[in-house]
This record gives C-alpha cells, sequence and structure tokens, in this order.
C-alpha cells in the first residue's frame, strides 16, 4: 500500500508486545506510521537527554487544554468530511455524543526502554501455531484463494501470512476491540498527530456513511486498524475490493473480501506474481562485507559469482533477477538476498523484522522448513544505548540526522563506515561491540 504512512497492522500484538519497539530493528524508512502496531516507530520528538517525550502537543496541560475542546475541535472538522460528499446530517449523526478516548495518549507517546533482536520477533511471529493454522485457513478457504489468487497474481501464501501475524487469522484479541471512530476523533483532536489522524478520521466517517462494514464491527487497534488483515481506514479506501458480490467492501466479516483486499493492497504495492520474497543464503568465508547495503542491488547470478549459495547448494531459479543482500542481525546472523516482493511487503509495514517474517511464513505455510543459519543470542542496544551511538557518530563526524534511538539508513551507513576505518567487520550492524569501540 501506498500506505504512506500507515501500515502495520498488528494491533493485538500490541498488547502482548508492550514495550517493546521494532524501529530499532532496522526499518527501511523513517516515514511516520501509526497504526496500532508493535511496529510502529516511537515518537519521534523527545529529549535525547531523557528520552522524555517533549513534543507541545504532549504536555498535560495541552491534552487537558485538548480534551476540554473536543466537541468543537470535531464540529471544526466538518468540512474536511463535506469535501468528500459527506453531509450535514450525516456527520451530526455519526459525530453525536462521541468523547475522546484518552487512555490512547499513554500509546501514543509510550517509549519503550528494551527491544528484541529481529530474530527473537520472527520467531515469536512465525509461531507453530500460526503455520498450523495458516495450512487450514488455505485448505478451508481454497476457493476462495484460486479466485483471488487469479485476479490479483499476488502469492495466496504472502496473503495468508498477513492474515496470520496481523492477528492470528483473525482471533478477537489480534483485532482490537477499541471504536476506530471513537480512535480516529480522538487522536484527530488530541496529541501530537492530529494532521496525520484527520484524514483516518474522515475516512472513517466514509466507510460507516457507506455502510461496508457495520457500526459496532468497526473496531481495531488503539490507532485505528481494523479487521483481521489490520486496515487503516485509509488504505481501505484505497485497497479494499468487493469480493463476494454483496456491494459492500467487508474487511472485516467477508472472508472473500478479506482476502481479496489484503492481495490487491500487495498488488498495487507492486507484487510480481511468481516470484518469491528472497531468499536465505550462505556467505563465502572472507567475504567483502561492504556489499550489505540495501542500496546495491545486483542480480542473483553476480550475487552468486561473488561466492554466495543458497543452503544445500539450491540453484537461484531466476538468476537474473535482481537483489540486494541484509544481514538483519549482522554477520553473526543469517544473511539474505531480498528481491523486490520483500519491498513490496515493506510497504505494507516498513520494518525488516515485519517483512522478513511475513516472507518466512509464506515460506512455512507453502512448506518450506525453518531457517538453517541460527539468530546471535546477543542482545539488542537499548534504547539509551541507540541515543548514545548515535551521539557518538554525530561527535565524530556523521551524519545520521536527529537523535532519535532509531537506527535507519545513514546509522548503519555511518556504523558501517566507522567500521571499516576501525578493523571491524563492516557489516553496518549497530552491535554492543560498534558501541564499546565508539567509546574508545
Ligand atoms: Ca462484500
Amino acid at each position: 500500500m501506498a500506505r504512506d504512512l500507515a501500515r502495520g497492522r498488528i494491533a493485538g500484538v500490541a498488547t502482548w508486545a508492550a514495550g517493546i519497539t521494532l524501529m530499532a530493528l532496522g526499518a527501511a524508512s523513517a516515514q511516520a506510521q501509526v497504526t496500532g502496531s508493535i511496529f510502529d516507530p516511537p515518537a519521534q520528538q523527545q529529549s535525547a537527554a531523557t528520552g522524555r517525550a517533549m513534543h507541545p502537543m504532549m504536555t498535560p496541560q495541552a491534552i487537558a487544554a485538548a480534551e476540554a475542546n473536543f466537541d468543537s475541535c470535531i464540529a471544526g472538522l466538518y468540512p474536511l468530511a463535506q469535501a468528500k460528499g459527506i453531509s450535514q446530517n450525516t456527520y451530526r449523526r455519526l459525530t453525536s455524543g462521541l468523547t475522546p478516548d484518552m487512555k490512547i495518549m499513554d500509546f501514543l507517546d509510550s517509549q519503550p526502554e528494551f527491544s528484541k533482536p529481529i530474530g527473537d520477533y520472527v520467531n515469536m511471529l512465525v509461531s507453530d501455531y500460526r503455520v498450523r493454522k495458516g495450512k487450514e485457513i488455505l485448505a478451508q478457504y481454497k476457493t476462495i484463494f484460486d479466485a483471488a489468487e487469479k485476479k490479483y497474481g499476488v502469492d495466496r501464501y504472502a496473503v495468508a501470512a498477513i492474515w496470520g501475524i496481523e492477528s492470528s487469522y483473525g482471533s478477537p484479541q489480534g483485532m482490537g476491540t477499541r471504536s476506530v471512530l471513537r480512535s480516529t476523533a480522538t487522536l484527530s483532536c488530541v496529541g501530537r498527530r492530529q494532521d496525520y489522524f484527520r484524514d483516518e478520521f474522515i475516512a472513517t466517517l466514509q466507510i460507516l456513511d457507506k455502510g461496508d462494514v457495520p457500526a459496532d464491527h468497526l473496531t481495531g487497534s488503539w490507532a485505528g486498524a481494523f479487521g483481521p488483515t489490520q486496515f487503516m481506514p485509509t488504505s481501505f479506501q484505497r485497497f479494499a475490493v468487493d469480493f463476494d458480490g454483496d456491494g459492500k467492501r467487508n474487511v472485516v466479516d467477508s472472508i472473500p473480501d478479506i482476502i481479496a483486499s489484503t492481495a490487491n493492497n500487495l498488488k498495487l504495492d507492486g507484487w510480481e506474481f511468481g516470484k518469491t520474497w528472497g531468499y536465505e543464503v550462505v556467505l563465502p568465508k572472507n567475504f567483502d562485507y561492504r556489499y550489505v547495503d540495501r542500496s546495491r542491488n545486483h542480480t542473483l547470478g553476480q550475487w552468486a559469482s561473488l561466492g554466495i549459495t543458497r543452503p544445500g547448494g539450491k540453484a537461484f531459479p531466476r538468476p537474473n533477477e535482481t537483489a540486494f543482500l541484509l544481514l538483519p542481525q549482522g554477520a553473526n546472523g543469517p544473511a539474505f538476498l531480498m528481491l523486490p516482493n520483500f519491498s513490496a511487503i515493506l510497504k505494507y509495514n516498513p520494518a525488516d523484522a515485519y517483512a522478513l517474517a511475513i516472507g518466512h511464513l509464506s515460506d512455512r505455510l507453502r512448506g518450506g522448513g525453518d531457517f538453517v543459519q541460527s539468530w546471535p543470542k546477543e542482545p539488542a542496544l537499548t534504547r539509551s544505548e541507540r541515543l548514545e551511538m548515535q551521539q557518538r557518530l554525530i561527535q565524530r563526524g556523521y551524519d545520521i540526522g536527529t537523535v532519535d534511538g532509531i537506527l535507519g539508513t545513514k546509522t548503519r551507513v555511518a556504523v558501517q563506515d566507522f567500521q571499516v576505518r576501525t578493523g571491524l567487520l563492516p557489516d553496518g550492524f549497530p552491535s554492543v561491540a560498534v558501541l564499546q569501540k565508539l567509546r574508545n
């Protein structure tokens, strides 16, 4: 989805995985997205010294004032709805009696101190339950998957994997129970992301006005992601389709609509049918780790000529496809060559851990096995260590953008350069060893 902002659903996961942030695990982009997912980035505006949120819209005084002003704020948003064809009467009917859900502010600025290593996320998300249940779902709804795959040209296993990762195939806990209308209304009028959420609020009104999803079924994460594949309201508007022919795009209750809408989403995000997302690969001894750079795309044939192989010596079926080399946990962990479909999944949610989990679960659903290489046991950097790493890189003259604890592309490029200069293996991975070297 060109979900420029909004993606990553995993609403339910947010509850049981509270206290973690995934952005530290290698997000492909620094785009701000908020969906109530564990893959959301942490708040951008904060004091590097204390790690506390400092945004002026998030102070207790500002939040109290916004809460007191909620009714008139909502009334003032009518022109935005009107521009989308919502009548005054409909607006009044849908918004009358709305109150803000102030609990959401806690989620909006939560700043988890610790994060898990990416391998822990992949292992947690690609659980035996999700593999087993996913195979059942693929068999149970085979005719629907057949039809959707034919129409949209998107691998059924990828669609099923998104369904599984986002909500454990639609478990009530996975989907979230907050009113999407109330959540998006709250976030449109209170807190630091009001502009972003106003589009979501208006899209929610459009869904209710059209009756695509019954109002009492339109519940989701605190940020408004809903249904088993966790569409944000604006993503729903772009990607949802009516596949059972009842005239409604009901991605909450209709299995055909859920499957086809998710497939359509991946298709419009660039999914290439008949191809996979990537391959686990083994690097040769004495490999030049400067090739670990997501901006360096080479054909699989070229990568093979550098001595890169698949475990077990399997061939690359389509050697002319281009891929980049990704080492999600550095040189001590598994390596992957990532194809364009990996990037399509990243548009759904721009976190490597997410896209890798989707890709791996899809392979497992197809009958594949676990990764051959094991994940290193090294803990991920804590938030304060990530901030310290960024500050120390800046002190050494690197441009890493804002000191925000988010180790994006710029930080990784800087780490790699620092590794080259100091004789470390230049895998670009922000490890404890790199931080220790930076302290010297
Ligand atoms: Ca329908």
